[in-house]
């Protein structure tokens, strides 16, 4: 078995143990108002062939003129995924035809693309962590799509994509499990989104995924490997895995052969079928876009760039753990999204980063996933909640007052502190108030004392009554010691 090879990531087939290869090419779109090639926009959703060029509808001697934002946009991905900068890459043409591809070739780069190796780190729910290797990521354009639910004879042809930036990000074959998949891919859009370099968007196909996917005995070399194109979600990823993996298995199990092949993955049945095979692959006849000049960067250009990332995932998961002492996984919950990290630096900001994570994570983040809600809708603003792990700070009220005012500020709105002293709820600290209530509480209970005294545990229901007697105002701390002394239990 290599390093790679983790015993639970093993599938168990009739005739013993198989061990599941994944590599995979991901298609990003380029966040960038115009296409790679011409000012053509972007934008998602536009009337069909309402944003198209002369040059995306391939008219007759109309020239591609490189679009510098979204060559800086790869170098910066490029940067992002720790890989090689290349600075001299090459355009090339990828012939093929297609109706919805004009030029009768895509403008791609094959032999020298923009960024070589890197790599992405992978953290799982169960601890584990892979690292997965990138072997490249190239330039090029997208297709535009052909429409055939719109007449019943006829097939249309919609070019607003013709053209849109895409980067293919290519990954090692380093993948051991459909979990692993999924986890890659998730990581890999929140490094994309962190940057602002596609916005990952799987619904608008901003993000797909072509998996490849092979079986061996654990030690073997690699098998032959079937390439599932385009799946455009992150769960229909694992499902076409563990489709195609069992698949493999089960041809091998009865003696056949696996044949190197496009497939598809239906979503309907779960189930992937066949595309075409190896024998019908296309000869792209690649060469370099004589229209195109190879791309020469300066380090100086790239050094700029470097310079201006932003503090990515992994960074900010290390320095949470390291300097506020979250635990991996509160780290991991709190970085996995640009938007969610952002609001928790905004409420730790000069707070206990510890108790702001729990507030952020357990209270507020549990209650918008309760209610289908998207951290930018939240209705309780970094402000707001920083204002009420302040409240908690300063003695002011208990945590357990601190989640009722958290309520009110959700429904009502409102500035905390002028909540807790308009209503009231200003925790008592005033321990000859309180003792008043714990006497009254201990006389009314003859038994429960008696009880209490052989079993220290019933501390808690007395806890509770004085609680309850001082409606949740009683400084807990007090009460718990007051009771402690008069029970005797110190
Ligand atoms: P091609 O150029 O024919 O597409 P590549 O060697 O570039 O082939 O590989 C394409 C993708 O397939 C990469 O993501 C790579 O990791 C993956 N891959 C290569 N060999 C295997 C294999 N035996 N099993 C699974 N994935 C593989
Ligand atoms: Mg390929």
């Amino acid at each position: 078995m290599d390093a790679k090879t983790e015993k639970s990531n093993l599938i168990e087939g009739a005739t013993g143990e198989w061990e599941v290869v994944i590599g995979m090419e991901v298609h990003a779109q380029v966040t960038s108002n115009a296409k790679l090639f011409s000012g053509a926009s972007t934008a998602f959703g536009g009337d069909p062939n309402s944003h198209v060029s002369l040059v995306d509808a391939a008219m007759p001697g109309m020239l591609p003129v490189i679009n510098e934002f979204c060559v800086a946009q790869a170098v910066r991905t490029g940067l992002g995924l720790k890989a090689a900068i290349n600075l001299y890459s090459v355009f090339d043409r990828k012939n093929y035809f297609y109706p919805d591809l004009p030029q009768g070739y895509q403008i791609s780069q094959y032999k020298n693309p923009i960024v070589g190796e890197g790599e992405v780190i992978v953290d799982l729910l169960s601890g584990e962590r892979v690292v997965v290797g990138i072997e490249r990521l190239h330039l090029e354009q997208d297709a535009g799509k052909s429409l055939h639910d719109q007449h019943p004879q006829n097939s249309y042809v919609d070019l607003n994509r013709s053209g849109v930036a895409l980067m293919e990000i290519v990954s090692k074959p380093d993948l051991r499990s459909s979990e692993q998949a999924r986890a890659y891919v998730s990581k890999l859009r929140t490094i994309l989104r962190y940057l602002g370099t596609c916005d990952g968007n799987m619904e608008e196909g901003s993000l797909r995924a072509d998996v490849n996917v092979s079986v061996r005995r654990p030690g073997d070399a690699f098998g032959t490997r079937c390439e599932i194109k385009n799946v455009n979600s992150i769960r229909f990823i694992g499902q076409s895995i563990e489709y195609e993996a069992r698949r493999q298995i089960e041809i091998l199990e009865t003696g056949g052969e696996i044949i190197q092949e496009t497939r598809l993955f239906d979503a309907k049945t779960g189930e992937t079928r066949s595309m075409r095979s190896k024998e019908e692959a296309h000869d792209y006849r690649y060469f370099p876009d004589p229209d195109l000049l190879p791309l020469e960067l300066t380090q100086n250009y790239v050094d700029g760039l470097a310079a201006d990332l932003p503090e990515l995932p992994d960074e900010k998961r290390a320095r949470f753990i390291a300097d506020y002492g979250l635990t991996p996984y509160d780290a991991d919950v709190l970085v996995a999204e640009r938007e969610s990290v952002d609001y928790f630096e905004a409420v730790a900001a000069g707070r206990d980063a510890k108790q702001a994570a729990n507030w952020v994570i357990n209270e507020l983040f549990g209650r918008l996933n309760k209610e289908g809600l998207n951290i930018l809708d939240s209705p309780i603003s970094a402000d707001q909640l920083g204002g009420i792990v302040d409240l908690i700070k300063a003695g002011t009220i208990s945590g357990k007052i601190a989640k009722d005012v958290f309520d009110i500020v959700w429904t009502e709105g409102g500035d905390p502190a002028e909540i807790v002293e308009a209503r009231g709820l200003k925790q008592v600290t005033d321990v000859g108030r309180i003792e008043k209530t714990v006497d009254e509480i201990i006389a009314a209970n003859p038994e429960k004392l008696a009880q209490a005294k052989e079993k220290p545990a019933l501390i808690g229901w007395f806890v509770g009554q004085v609680m309850k007697a001082t409606g949740g105002k009683a400084s807990p701390q007090a009460v718990n010691e007051l009771l402690k002394s008069k029970l005797g239990l110190e």
